[in-house]
Parts: C-alpha cells; structure tokens; sequence
C-alpha cells in the first residue's frame, strides 16, 4: 500500500508544495547550483582521504615495461576489441582469434609471446601497437589500487615504471576516475 503520510511532515502539506513549487519553477537555476555543490562536498571528502590529493605525475615513456615480463592478463571488452580491431584494419573475428583468449571458459584477455610479451607490444619500438585504442586496464595504468594505496605503493611502483612522477599533473579527481574505471 502507498504510504501517504509523507505529506503530513511536520511542517505540514502547504510547505512542501510550495518547496515543489520553488523547486519547479526554478529548476534551471537551482540545478546547476545543487550539482556544483555535491561536487565541492565530494571534493572536499576526497581531499582529506587520500595521501595523493595534491595530485600526481605521470608520463609514459614507452619503455614497454608495463606491457612484458611476468605472466599475466589484460582483459579485454568486446568494445576494445572491436576498436583495436578497427585500428589494425582487421575485423573483430580475425582479431579475437589472433589475439585474445578465454580464461576459464569466461574473461577475455590478449595473449602473450612466449618471452611474456603482449602479443600487441612491437617487438623493436616496445611500443603498443593499438596505443590510442589500448584497452582500460592498459589506460589506467598506473592509477591502479594496488599501486596509489600508500606513498610507498607508489614508490614501489615507481621504482618499475619511469613515467611515475614524470610528466603530466594529473588531479586527485582524474586519478580517481581512472582507478574506479577498473575492478580486478
Ligand atoms: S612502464 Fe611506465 S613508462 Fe614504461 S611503458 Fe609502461 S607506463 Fe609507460
Ligand atoms: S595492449 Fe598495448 S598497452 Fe596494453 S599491455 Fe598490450 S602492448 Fe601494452
């Protein structure tokens, strides 16, 4: 049953039509002021949680660092595909039975050279082949979790990548819209 004692508030029925009356008639004003100031609350929120609110830098120096080495996934959408598809000039099913693979019968992710190399890193340039259409996982790097936990999570992640505290300031904003990007 709808419960319609919310309109007996205590500041009674009249007040709270003429509270969506205003709200109504000044909607185009008052909106841009609401969102304005759930982004300064949130801002504010933010600022005093994390270590990096001041912002941090980051360049990448096309080492292939990131893209080598150890075992590992980089789990790919069927959206990547299909634009990393595109951007090789090939169609997503040529693409997805040359680079990726299925693990566990579930995720998708690309596959590697036997050295541990993406299958998509150019061998000489240590370059990814697909850059401006990498997927997510590769795009948020290094603003993962994992690596802006702590000051020395970040040391430690800096001590692997030569393009942390290089380059480009990116805000406490951006960085947690890269990190909430990925869930791993
Ligand atoms: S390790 Fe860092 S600098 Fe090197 S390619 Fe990866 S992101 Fe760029
Ligand atoms: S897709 Fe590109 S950026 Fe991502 S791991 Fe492979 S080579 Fe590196």
């Amino acid at each position: 049953m709808l419960d319609n004692r919310k309109s007996d508030n205590l500041y009674g029925k009249g007040c709270l039509s003429y509270v969506n009356q205003c709200l109504y008639e000044n909607s185009t004003e008052i909106f841009p002021i609401f969102i304005f100031t759930v982004k300064f609350l949130i801002t504010k929120f933010m600022s005093s949680e994390f270590w990096y609110k001041e912002g941090l830098h980051f360049g990448c120096k096309i080492c292939g660092r990131c893209c080598c080495g150890e075992s590992g996934y980089v789990w790919v959408t069927t959206e990547e595909i299909n634009r990393m598809a595109k951007k090789l000039g090939i169609s997503a099913i040529q693409f997805e039975q040359a680079f990726v693979w299925t693990v566990r019968g579930r995720k998708r992710s690309l596959k590697e050279f036997p050295n541990g190399d993406c299958v998509l890193l150019n061998e000489k340039s240590r370059g990814c082949k697909v850059y401006e259409d990498r997927p997510v996982q590769c795009r948020t790097w290094p603003f993962w979790q994992q690596n802006i936990s702590s000051p020395k999570s970040w040391e430690r992640t800096a001590k692997f990548c030569p393009g942390c505290n290089q380059g480009k300031m990116y805000s406490l904003e951006e960085i947690e819209e890269q990190k909430n990007s990925i869930s791993f």
